[in-house]
């Protein structure tokens, strides 16, 4: 069993840490908790260990009567691997405490790519973190593009793609940011980071992004537009998407008109959270005019890093194949494989 600990119990550290319960092959050894909180108190009706950040939140923790285990660094005596799920550019501050304690770690995309000196996407580059001692997941948007431009890439060839940016504006549970009645230019000057970011993972191409953040809470929107290395069919960038991993295909004349559809279709089908895990492009707007293929791809921020944590995991560990870890968790979290 590998032994887990989550460090940082926000949108995307419950997420792994309920995920890190569905492997046969982990322990959940705990996660931190920072201040009091309800959430802690659900993830102890779970049967999830707590321990605090620090000795300050140890106090104020045990003060509200939680069951606390002890703080993080009793925590990392336990565990092989820490999963880094703290505020952005929180987890460099925790790296030294990593290191010191000798236990592996997957950071997050909030992080700089030269924090671990190696980015992650499960279907792109699992082989490039195996025995790595520091990984870091890639961003919500960038392993969304890393997933569909890797696809297109693989199946019929790109030279430049190009990438513009709907931002949700903030998570639901996040109520002091905006904008709530603004289009805000995400930054003003281009690229936007994203584009860089995909090249920490991805090689061969070029790829230049623009982003603004809009009044919404649920899914980034991309409109892509991707020069192929020579004209291709429709049905040939389709099928490269189609039988790619944590891809989904759907479809205006099916119902699918927006981002609220996506999120219907998980809390139908009854996923955890209402979390959709794989990249979602709308088949129906793939559209080749020369060698030029244009596309809509919406990214579930919340839940699209989810299983990429869990393989980065198991790459780090050593001893999984790709297929292997990527099947494993697909199997778990109720992705249809390919
Ligand atoms: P969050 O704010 O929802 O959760 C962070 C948690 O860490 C909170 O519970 C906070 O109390 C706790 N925390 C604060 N200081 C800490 C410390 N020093 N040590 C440990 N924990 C601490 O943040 P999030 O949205 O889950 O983001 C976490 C990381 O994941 C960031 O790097 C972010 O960029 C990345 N990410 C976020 C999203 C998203 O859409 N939310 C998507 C993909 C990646």
């Amino acid at each position: 069993m590998i032994r887990v600990g989550v460090n940082g119990y926000g949108t995307i550290g419950k997420r792994v840490a309920d995920a890190v319960m569905r492997q046969k092959d982990m322990e959940l050894v705990g996660v931190t908790a920072v201040h009091p909180h309800y959430k802690y108190a659900v993830a102890q009706q779970k049967g999830i260990p707590l321990y605090a950040v620090d000795m300050k939140s140890l106090e104020a923790l045990r003060g509200s009567g939680a069951n606390i285990r002890g703080t993080l660094n009793d925590l990392l005596q336990r565990v092989d691997i820490v999963v880094d799920a703290s505020p952005g550019d929180t987890g460099a501050a925790n790296k030294p405490i990593y290191e010191q304690a000798a236990v592996k770690a997957i950071f997050q995309g909030g992080e700089e790519h030269g924090l671990t000196g190696t980015s992650f996407v499960a279907q792109c580059n699992f082989e490039e973190a195996a025995g790595k001692s520091m990984v870091r997941v890639v961003s919500c948007n960038t392993t969304g593009l890393c997933r569909t431009l890797g696809a297109i890439d693989k199946g019929v060839g790109i030279s430049v793609a190009r990438a513009v940016l709907a931002r949700r504006a903030t998570d639901p549970d996040d109520v002091k940011k905006g904008p709530i009645d603004a289009v805000v230019l995400d930054p003003t000057t281009l690229p936007s980071h994203h584009g860089p970011d995909v090249l920490t993972v991805l090689k061969g191409f070029e790829v230049v992004t623009m982003a603004f953040k809009i009044p919404t809470t649920h899914m980034h929107l991309h409109s892509l537009i991707v020069t192929l290395k020579k004209p291709a069919a429709k049905e040939e960038v389709v099928a490269s998407l189609q039988h790619a991993p944590r891809i989904s295909l759907v479809d205006g004349k099916s119902g699918f008109k927006s981002t609220a559809s996506i999120m219907d279709l998980a809390r139908e089908t009854g996923r955890s959270r209402n979390d959709i895990y794989e990249a979602t492009v709308w088949k129906d707007s793939v559209t080749v005019v020369g060698a030029d293929a244009y596309m809509f791809l919406a990214v579930h921020q919340e839940a699209i890093v989810v299983p990429e944590n869990i393989d980065a995991i198991r790459a780090v560990s050593g001893g999984y194949t790709r297929e292997l870890s990527m099947r494993m968790t697909d199997d778990s979290l109720g992705i249809i494989h390919r």
